[in-house]
């Protein structure tokens, strides 16, 4: 999903042949080439097993078929997966009610690893921003947005996208691959690591003074419960309900009591409204539900969202009507991105209204000042026109809040981040071939 640097501060409230895989639910059958898993676990070179994203029982098996029995097997993964999810520990000497004999047991065969950060941004206005790395070297982003009361951290689903919005950075990069479990619970484990936010006694240190993560900068006041990490939005890069299964096991672990004990109610996932799997989001995962919705007219949001096309407005809004636990306490956020002289029309505002009353939501809905990255085809519409649409949308009974852009001074909308590595990373590759040119001219003479 697009706009990161635009949360919805209320998202709480803000073909395993030749490499390739199916999308889940034989919905879109669009190859995604990923690399070859044993089940649930992050291959490494070393010959280690990457304990994270994986449950407890799975560590269990894991242990069991490296010589514990069965007993001891799971004893040991209650207490690893403790020190793991809860704890935030990375080093198995510091996993102090394991016995000091069991320790280097566990460091030959396994790891607990964390995405690689490639870069960190900070704003002036408190959002960071970081540039992740995966372990076969593909870069995403997660962005991490203080607010009044809140923090909310943006994660990413997917490496790039396949659905193409034409309003979203994201939607200009093919996808690569979908993130693994592992994957997409370590950015909320790596996001408390550099808020500090794991229990005193076992706060990780390895970032003091490096990558941005080394904060103190006085931002510890602002939640009500001392909290600093308080909601997640599955906004990142990357259609969430494309990649199923390892977005709800990666959740199920952030809302596991014993784990990262982040409540359901504090998740919401953003979709663009891949219709099949909407009701199985409602059910296996129980979070609240963002729907880019953007358009109200077919023809505009076939241009915007094209997965319109495919599954149109009517068929989407009923989707959610019928969306598991959905209430007035619970209501579905819908995200309209304010595109200028596009969708942002008294007639569209009322056509807004007419469409969330005809199929009687739970609604809210979020508007965000397009936030234009180099070459986007369209511009943001203008303040006045904006508070226009969101009045229609007051008057005509659900709440309409013009979101605040954040973190413009950073590379802010989504997905920019990763662009402006890559341009560096082809300037560096530019500057080292014209040393080697330079070399062999030199050479030559
Ligand atoms: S679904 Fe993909 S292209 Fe569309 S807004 Fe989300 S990240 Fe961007």
């Amino acid at each position: 999903m697009p706009d990161t640097n635009t949360f919805p501060a209320e998202a709480e409230s803000a073909s395993a042949a030749a490499g390739l895989m199916a999308m889940p639910g034989n919905i879109d059958p669009m190859p995604v080439p990923r690399p070859t898993l044993v089940e649930g676990v992050t291959p490494r070179e070393d010959g280690r097993t990457d304990l994270l994203g994986l449950p407890k029982k799975r560590i269990a098996e894991l242990f069991e078929s490296a010589g514990l029995d069965a007993k001891a097997a799971k004893l040991r993964a209650k207490q690893v997966y403790h020190w793991l999810y809860h704890r935030g520990v990375t080093d198995f000497d510091a996993m102090t009610d394991i016995a000091k004999t069991m320790r280097p047991w566990l460091a030959e065969r396994y790891v607990v690893g964390r995405p690689e950060i490639v870069e960190a941004q900070h704003s002036s206005d408190g959002t960071r921003k970081w540039l992740l790395r995966t372990a076969d070297a593909h870069d995403f982003e997660m962005v991490f947005i203080p607010d009044a009361g809140r923090g909310t951290l943006c994660v990413s689903s997917q490496v790039g996208c396949t659905l193409n919005c034409r309003f979203c950075h994201t939607g200009t990069m093919r996808l690569v691959r979908n993130l693994t479990v592992g994957e997409i619970v370590g950015q909320v484990m790596l996001a408390r690591d550099a808020l500090g936010e794991w229990p005193k006694s076992a706060q990780d240190t390895r970032f003091a003074g490096t990558s941005g993560l080394d904060d103190d900068d006085g931002e510890g006041d602002y939640t009500s419960e001392g909290r600093l990490l308080t909601n997640i939005v599955m906004m990142g890069m990357g259609e969430p309900l494309y990649n199923f299964d390892n977005v709800r096991d990666a959740l199920k672990l952030v809302m596991d009591g014993d784990g990262l004990a982040l409540s359901k109610r504090r998740i919401t996932l953003s979709t663009s409204g891949v219709i099949p799997q909407m009701a199985r989001c409602g059910e296996e995962i129980g979070v609240n539900l963002a729907v880019s919705l953007h358009a109200v007219t077919k023809d505009v949001r076939d241009e915007i969202v094209p997965i319109n096309k495919k599954y149109g407005i009517e068929d989407l809004l009923q989707a959610c009507a019928d969306y598991p636990r959905a209430s007035n306490a619970r209501r579905i956020t819908f995200e309209y991105v304010m595109l200028r002289d596009k969708n942002d029309s008294d007639a569209d505002a009322r056509e807004l209204v007419r469409l969330l009353r005809k199929y009687d939501l739970p609604a809210k809905v979020n508007l965000i000042p397009f936030n234009p990255w180099p070459g986007a085809p369209y511009e943001c519409s203008t303040p006045e026109r904006i508070r226009a649409f969101s009045e229609i949308v007051f008057q005509g009974g659900i709440s309409a809040p013009v979101r605040t852009p954040r973190g413009r001074d950073i590379d802010a909308a989504c997905g920019q981040l990763k662009t402006a590595a890559e341009k560096k990373s082809r300037a560096e590759i530019d500057r080292l071939l014209a040393e080697k040119d330079a070399a062999m001219l030199a050479a030559a003479e």
